[in-house]
């Protein structure tokens, strides 16, 4: 849920930490901090805030040494503060940690070491992994034990990476992902290729449970038994350096200016991973569809694409929920399973509990190294270039695209739709965003909004009210337009405003009811049509499309009107407060 990055080589460490920190941001925010190793002294330099912000005010790039550890943190145990920053320096001051994830047996660990004489200065559970290393390396006097020692003792989730006072460097993963960037001269180990990619494209993927250690020029990679491990070195496609906003204010505007153009890569070069997803569903007793946040409600859209076009059942389930309902999965089914990052801790266990019933796991993911991506049996690649802002936009309308071109080869016939018209027509909403603009203004001091959708468009008000939520902080909420009036219709008054997501399809002539029966009561209504209609004290004009291609275009006006919503309210659309892009944590 944050990053981890560490450096051996013979550069100075803080400045290439600090950068690869920057990159990374996206992953975790609250806090960051850098240490460094010079003359067998360990220096440390933390705080709350934004890289930026924090290396302004204490210079983390400005330290001495050629091996270094940094992180950025996503709190999960210990209030936002520079106590709490990472890294944290064991008691003797003689390592240092950087730790993602959660130790499940923290207390208890803490309260043994404290009887033993250790204190604590943060209310993380992440010293405890530097005072055990403390007492493991007095004992042992040897790194790889150390590791070994200290890795039996912890249980959670976790990647740490250690720093060592004589200049030595490990790291261990369980269930939280780590890289080892090989370079010339120099190693780097990180939570996301991102960290080093600007140095080296040469990349190991870590394996679950096990660690690495750092030494000049060299490097071994065990496991937790201590034997070697097995590794490959994957060049990594340079195209996930690309992350720079460009001409953009933010990487989230960026991203949804993308879209023309990464909905025609979605899928791309994949006919053959198509082809046998097709044939799995065809074949499979059940199917499931699988993801959270913004990936749950692709799930939600290929439920109803796969009925309406396909007449296939499916069934969507929430990631997070599985584990309290595994009986759900029948054997001889396939899970398909949605992850921008593939590294979605509830998606990952949502996998293993299907894989335990025998299921075929199909992923949908961008990034193909993830962990997800590992453990399908067929892979599609988003593909559509890396996606910084926490807010999932281009990523959501790649899935769909998939989901789509999977329904497309089930029956071609039901299902026409050109992908080239769908690119234009979204080229066409982008290229003048005045009125949407200005609607956002209205949206400045509100505290609730509703969207309301039929059908298939349900779903898309549901992932429009997400957008709305992570962007602008307004209380937002997706209504399914029949059920309007079995509840929702008490709160509509002249203090709310209502999104309409209204083609004209199947679903407008009742859809424009409900918009009517809600402006009744004083409402405020936006309409998202491709008609204009009096009703709408404010018109977002889609452009007129056929209708299976209507959910892919309609959720971009709202994610221009969230994120301009967003500058109006002055929050940072890029990085919402308390979120975090990869949730790889429970
Ligand atoms: N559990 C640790 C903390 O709260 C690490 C959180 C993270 O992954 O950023 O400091």
């Amino acid at each position: 849920m944050c990053s981890i990055i560490g450096y051996y080589g013979n550069e100075t460490a803080a400045p290439i930490l600090v950068k690869g920190l920057k990159r990374m941001e996206y992953r975790g925010y609250d806090s960051v901090g850098v240490a460094t190793e010079n003359d067998n002294e360990i220096e440390v330099k933390k705080g709350t805030g934004k890289v930026n912000e924090v290396n302004s005010k204490v210079q983390l790039d400005v330290l001495p040494g050629k091996i270094g550890i940094g992180h950025t943190r996503w709190a999960t145990h210990g209030k936002v503060t520079d106590l709490n920053a990472h890294p944290h320096p064991s008691n003797s001051g003689k390592i240092a940690i950087v730790h993602n994830g959660i130790i499940e047996n923290f207390e208890e660990l803490k309260n043994q070491l404290e009887s033993e004489g250790y204190s604590f200065k943060s209310e993380t559970d992440s010293e405890v992994i530097a005072n055990i290393l403390q007492k493991n390396y007095e004992i042992t006097k040897d790194v790889k034990e150390t590791i070994l020692k200290t890795v039996s003792e912890l249980q959670g989730h976790y990647a740490f990476v250690a720093m060592f006072e004589n200049g030595q460097l490990a790291a261990a993963r369980f269930h939280e992902p780590l890289i080892i960037g090989v370079g010339q001269d120099d190693f780097f180990l990180s939570s996301d290729v991102l960290g080093f990619i600007e140095y080296t494209d040469d990349a190991i993927y870590m394996e679950n449970g096990n660690f690495v250690i750092l030494e000049k020029d060299k490097f071994q990679i065990l496991d937790f038994n201590g034997e070697h491990a097995k590794y490959g070195i994957t060049k990594v496609s340079k195209e996930f350096g690309d992350a720079y906003k460009g001409d953009y204010a933010h990487f989230t505007l960026k991203e949804i200016y993308e879209q023309p153009e990464t909905i025609l890569k979605a899928g791309e070069k994949t006919a053959d991973e198509i082809k046998s997803t097709a044939d799995y569903i065809r074949h499979a007793k059940n199917i499931y569809i699988t993801g959270s946040g913004t990936s749950y409600n692709s799930a939600l859209i290929a439920k109803q694409i796969l009925s309406k076009y396909a007449k296939i059942k499916a069934e969507p389930i929430m990631s997070s929920e599985l584990q309290f309902s595994p009986d759900i999965i029948e054997d001889n089914s396939i899970l398909i399973a949605i992850s921008q990052s593939g590294e979605s801790a509830d998606v990952l266990d949502a996998v293993k509990i299907a894989k335990k019933a025998n299921c075929k796991i199909i992923a949908i993911v961008n990034l193909l190294t993830s962990s997800l991506a590992r453990e399908a049996d067929v892979t599609i690649g988003m593909n559509c270039g890396p996606e910084i802002g926490v807010a999932a936009t281009k990523s959501f309308t790649s899935q769909l695209v998939i989901l789509y071109k999977i329904v497309k080869y089930l029956n071609e016939e039901n299902l026409k739709i050109d992908f080239n018209q769908t690119s234009q027509s979204i080229g066409k909403i982008l290229e003048n965003p005045t009125n949407v603009q200005k609607t956002a203004k209205e949206l400045k001091d509100i505290s609730d909004i509703y969207v309301l959708g039929r059908g298939i468009h349900y779903p898309i008000a549901i992932e429009a009210s997400l957008k709305l939520k992570e962007l602008t902080y307004i209380h937002a909420e997706g209504i399914p337009g029949g059920e309007l009036k079995h509840g929702p219709l008490a709160l509509m008054d002249d203090n709310v405003f209502v999104i309409i997501i209204n083609p004209n399809d199947s679903t407008y002539t009742d859809t424009l009811t409900s918009a009517r029966e809600i402006k009744a009561r004083g409402a405020k209504i936006i309409g998202i049509s491709d008609v204009q209609s009096d009703v709408y004290d404010y018109w977002i004009e889609i452009p007129k499309i056929s209708e299976s291609e209507f959910p892919i275009l309609e959720i971009i006006p709202i994610q221009l009107l969230s994120y301009y919503a967003a500058l109006e309210k002055d929050t940072d659309p890029d990085y919402p407060r308390n979120l975090a892009k990869s949730v790889t944590v429970k």
